[in-house]
């Protein structure tokens, strides 16, 4: 049925893209329900074509059959440049390069956990990316429960009389589903600091109950952290129904020992980059339009929801206007950000090697939410402000009353002043895949693949055409 559907979509994008080209017939295309009469007939043609076309999920689809997982500075995720660079010149976008950086590679070894007392049983477990390894031989320790990050905090330091040497510390603590992921924060503060934390009090290692919002048998990786002044002890996730398993144990009252072995490795300097490709535009081919996404994935999946989706929708959104033989006045640059997932490393290195034309890029977005589609758009930007309203409106999203950074890639740029806006994604269920195996192309629905090209591709095309200065102070206007 999802063929069928795919064959049928297929054919309706060659119709419209071949209307496409003739203005008259394009004013003819049937609109869109959520189209208003207002839009012009060219943003309607962008629309249908992105709407009945298969461009993004085809791109997400290829990436994730052909290369599957991707962890940063791996030969995994260097094929995926190689694949995306031939990918962008496949679909028709120019100056496409590789701008290459290097990273210390981390690499996930042989990972297992059980309880050992009182009622030994298995628990599945991965440890976190970034984590130092146990013993080869593993470690067996008697846990000591946090029911949040807090509490664990709020422990005396063994300096003022705390016990947690040698002991195995458990944050446990949920995190709660909301449409913008807001619960996401303040749960990751376990994993990214658990560790060091843990470590200050003396513990020997430390598990969470993952950073995730399902109740299923995944555990979900992410990047921790270790601070510089303490010593760097392993830290792993477990999947949600074991930590309410352990939890269990503990509240009848014994003592709960727990046999971790988790054996990562740091392998040194690893390559990585960011895959550029570009529509030049005709009259200011200096000024930039970002729309980017993250290449790397983790390991457990194949990175399809996180950021394969986001791959397939803004090439997907570059495809559609090269289908459709549009050609912007500013430059359209899609990004496919590498080492994402361990520390925004390609953002990092892309806003370093950009700074001289900074100045350049009018307006930046990332698609890094999953593949649902947008409920509402948020606007960081000056006089600009009027256009993507202008784009919410045609495409029927209101507008967000918070600001936004226009997605993790695009916080150094914004930071550095480029005007940015974000489709929210619904990203309800986001967290329920997140990060673990579970996170594979199955999850993704065409449809809503296609309605966010069309919302990235409607955007991209109108603030690569606008005679707006996105960086002036709408406020000062006179
Ligand atoms: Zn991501």
């Amino acid at each position: 049925m999802m063929i069928e559907g795919l064959a049928r979509r297929a054919a309706t994008a060659l119709a419209v893209l071949a209307a496409l080209n003739l203005e008259a017939a394009a004013q003819q295309a049937a609109p869109q329900a959520a189209t208003p009469d207002t839009a012009d007939a060219t943003s309607r043609a962008i629309l249908e074509a992105a709407r009945s076309g298969t461009q993004g999920y085809d791109i997400v689809e290829g990436l994730t059959t052909e290369i599957g997982a991707r962890l940063a500075g791996t030969p995994e995720e260097a094929r995926a440049r190689d694949w995306t660079a031939a990918k962008f010149r496949e679909i028709g976008l120019e100056n496409v390069r590789i701008e290459p950086f290097t990273i210390p590679g981390w690499i996930r070894g042989v990972e297992t956990a059980r309880i050992t007392a009182p009622y030994p049983q298995q628990m599945l477990v991965t440890a976190l990316g970034g984590s130092v390894a146990t013993p080869a031989d593993g470690i067996e320790a008697e846990v000591v429960y946090f029911p949040t990050f807090d509490a664990l905090e709020a422990a005396p330091l063994a300096s003022e009389g705390g016990d947690l040497a040698g002991k195995i510390v458990f944050i446990s603590g949920r995190m709660e589903k909301a449409p913008d992921g807001a619960g996401y924060g303040p749960a990751n503060v376990k994993r990214q600091r658990g560790a060091t934390e843990a470590g200050r009090r003396g513990a020997a290692a430390v598990i969470i109950r993952s950073v995730g919002t399902d109740s299923r048998r995944f555990p979900h990786t992410g990047q921790m952290r270790y601070a510089d002044d303490v010593p760097p002890i392993p830290i792993a996730a477990l999947s949600a129904p074991d930590a309410d398993q352990l939890e269990r144990i503990l509240e009848r009252g014994e003592t709960v020992e727990v046999f971790l072995k988790v054996r990562p490795h740091f392998f040194g300097d690893a390559p990585s980059g960011n895959v550029i490709g570009e529509i030049v535009g005709t009259e200011r081919p200096e000024e930039i339009v970002l729309i980017g996404a993250h290449l790397d994935s983790w390991d457990l999946g194949t990175g399809a929801v996180d950021d394969g989706a986001g791959i397939g929708i803004v090439a997907g959104a570059a495809q559609v206007l090269i289908e459709a033989g549009l050609r912007p006045k500013r430059t359209i640059r899609v990004v496919a950000f590498g080492a994402e997932e361990v520390g925004l490393l390609g953002a990092f290195e892309y806003a370093d090697a950009h700074a001289d034309t900074v100045e350049n890029h009018v307006l930046a977005t990332e698609s890094d939410f999953g593949a649902e589609p947008p409920y509402e758009v948020l606007i960081n930007v000056g006089e600009g402000d009027a256009v993507i309203r202008d784009v919410a409106a045609t495409l029927g999203l209101p507008i967000g009353d918070r600001t936004t950074t226009g997605g993790p890639d695009i916080i150094p740029l914004a930071r550095a002043g480029v005007p940015v806006m974000r489709f929210q994604q619904d990203g309800t269920d986001y967290f329920d895949l997140h990060h673990t195996p579970d996170d594979t192309l199955d999850k993704i629905d065409p449809d809503d693949i296609a309605e966010n090209v069309a919302a990235f591709a409607l955007m991209a095309w109108t603030a690569a055409n606008a005679e707006t200065d996105f960086r002036a102070d709408a406020d000062t206007e006179g």
